[in-house]
């Protein structure tokens, strides 16, 4: 074996070690951590739905209907009629024919992209996409091209190079670490002048984005003829946990058919799918959470402007300021939480070398102090 106590050793020595830090309360605008209480600007909880009352009791019905456990995978004994009513909710939502439930997002994307391609095919990936993607790419043992982030002229020439006849061009929805949204428009159109297949992972945009919350695709208008394939989370907006694939009859046929991740595993427990039918319903009914959300980030982006500090071209709730090297990150991250805030520092390899950074999250049970209290701690950092 190989000496790990060298390896470890190594990673302190580049501040890239990771450590648990063990939390005690409920997620929500404050977090327990050791005893003591802060600001949390570092979940993904971005509609303060993770500790909503009505989910909270949805979640309890559910247990007290279906149990605890589901039993077996969904092609045993697992697939219960809540998982089902869920599954057609989530279609009907995002606009597409059928969706399929899956236990995690990295699952999903490992599922779905092993299922469509293999060594005959191509898969086209930004280099930002998050790791769950880029695993799927590289399990399926297809070819694997990744371009520049967003990078629209490299994705074309790639295409126009490409022998394979199956072509899978793969990306975020909204960048988990640097919070932009892809140029779905253009790869769209790019998939069909050189056609190719989309799968678009809307993990960060589901719930956060659109009108009624249908994410990335509802706010740029594409809808299942324009982006086939579409996976997103239930654990981030939707405040739950798990993933589902979104698409055709046929895609989600050959899913349940083929994906690996989805045959070969115990089903969520169905109380989890009542919890995530309750959050849908909040998604869709209560478009002021959005409106609040939208307009804490505006009134961060102005005080930021005022500071000085360099922030990403993002519209999201993922506002990262990139600090560079991991030992500043690091820094900064230990000074904010002396001040009594949550902000993790994300380093290499979750992001590119030498672009540390402070992912700031804001979730809509931030509240406009909250927002000040962030302002005026950023601007003491040294
Ligand atoms: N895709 C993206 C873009 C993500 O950010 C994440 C979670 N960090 C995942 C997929 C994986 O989802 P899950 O946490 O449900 O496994």
């Amino acid at each position: 074996m190989k000496d790990l106590n060298v390896l470890l050793s190594k990673r302190k020595q580049e501040n890239r070690y990771r450590k648990r830090e063990i939390v005690s309360s409920v997620q929500g605008a404050s977090i327990q951590i050791n005893g003591k209480s802060y600001l949390n600007f570092s979940s993904n909880d971005y509609l303060g739905l993770a500790n909503d009352p009505a989910i909270v009791e949805a979640f309890n019905k559910g247990a007290n209907h279906y149990g605890v456990g589901s039993g077996a995978a969904h092609l045993i004994t697992g697939h219960s009629s809540i998982h089902h009513d869920l599954e057609q909710a989530l279609a009907e939502h995002t606009g597409r024919s059928r969706a399929l439930l899956f236990s995690t997002g990295y699952m999903a994307n490992i599922g779905v992209i092993t299922a469509l391609c293999n060594r005959d095919d191509l898969v086209i990936e930004d280099r930002l996409n998050h790791a769950s993607l880029i695993d799927g790419g590289l399990y399926s043992n297809a070819n694997f091209k990744r371009y520049p982030h967003a990078d629209m002229s490299s994705l074309e020439s790639i295409l126009k190079n490409a022998t394979s006849k199956q072509r899978l061009i793969v990306t975020d929805g909204v960048f988990s670490m640097d919070g932009d949204i892809a140029p779905l428009n253009e790869i769209a159109s790019l998939s069909q002048k050189y056609n190719a297949d989309v799968l678009v992972d809307d993990a960060h945009g589901l719930g956060v984005l659109g009108k009624h919350g249908g994410g990335v695709c509802e706010s740029l208008s594409l809808n299942e003829d324009d982006k086939p394939i579409l996976m997103a989370t239930l654990g981030k907006a939707f405040g739950v946990f798990g993933a589902f694939v979104a698409g055709s009859n046929d895609l989600i046929e050959w899913l349940i058919q083929q994906a690996r991740t989805y045959v070969y595993t115990t089903a969520i427990p169905p109380a989890i799918a009542a919890a995530s039918l309750a959050s849908l319903k909040i998604i869709q009914t209560q478009p002021e959470r959005r409106e609040h959300l939208n307009d804490l980030i505006t009134q961060f982006k102005k005080g930021v402007e005022s500071l000085g500090l360099q922030l990403m071209p993002s519209q999201t709730p993922i506002q990262p300021i990139v600090v560079g090297d991991e030992s500043r990150a690091l820094k900064w991250s230990d000074e904010l939480r002396n001040q009594g805030l949550l902000v993790k520092a994300i380093r290499p390899p979750t992001v590119p070398k030498g672009t540390s950074r402070l992912r700031i999250t804001f979730s809509a049970a931030h509240t406009k102090q909250d927002v000040q209290r962030l302002l005026v701690s950023l601007e003491k950092l040294t």
